[in-house]
């Protein structure tokens, strides 16, 4: 069974004005959709045809650069699209509220370096709030399609929360002001759909 591009949880245009319709359209139709259909290509007849992408990326070392980047565009883009909600923003509730001002201060100071990381993120990647081994929540980044789930990852962990930051998820509507990007995500960050990430990372 091939992977498949996941349907939007929402309409193209239920995140405006933080995130444009023609931008949703072009990310989830064109790239995602195309990420999805390279990772199925890369995958055709190896091994690796049948498995998680979980398993994927987790032995991602050993496969070529077509399952890595595509690998990983395909996960991410699921993960992005899930954590974001029409009715989303606000402080984190629940579990991961309480972990996050407890490993952070705040939830204003887990902002800083979730938005720090999503912002000196040089060039395409993502930035993500983690589970680590231990339990433990983490802030980091990733360059271009990489991810903490990856066996090649420098901060390994479990993630329940993505930013894309590649210009293809923003430069439509913000242009080269990513910061703005950033801070518009946190207005519909899903917290509902982080806390059950969070409780089936732990
Ligand atoms: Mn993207």
């Amino acid at each position: 069974m091939a992977f498949q591009l996941p349907e939007l949880p929402y309409a193209y245009d239920a995140l405006e004005p933080n995130i444009d319709a023609r931008t949703m359209e072009i990310h989830h139709g064109k790239h995602h959709n195309g990420y999805t259909t390279k990772l199925n290509n890369a995958i055709a007849g190896t091994d690796l045809e049948g498995k998680s992408i979980e398993d994927i990326l987790a032995n991602v070392s050993s496969a070529g650069a077509g399952v890595r980047n595509n690998g990983g565009g395909f996960y991410n883009h699921c993960l992005f699209w899930e954590v974001m909600s029409p009715n989303g923003g606000g402080d984190a509730t629940g579990a991961v509220g309480e972990a996050i001002n407890a490993t952070f201060g705040s939830f204003e100071d887990f902002k800083s370096e979730f938005a720090k990381a999503a912002a000196t993120r040089f060039g395409s990647g993502w930035a993500w709030l983690c589970v680590q081994a231990d339990g433990s929540l983490c802030v980091c980044s990733t360059a271009n399609q990489d991810n903490p789930m990856m066996d090649t990852a420098e901060c390994p962990g479990t993630p329940i929360l993505g930013l894309d930051v590649w210009e293809h998820a923003y430069y439509l509507n913000y242009q080269n002001r990513r910061p703005d990007y950033i801070s518009a995500f946190f207005n519909v960050i899903n917290w509902d759909v982080v806390n059950a990430k969070f409780a089936a990372a732990k």
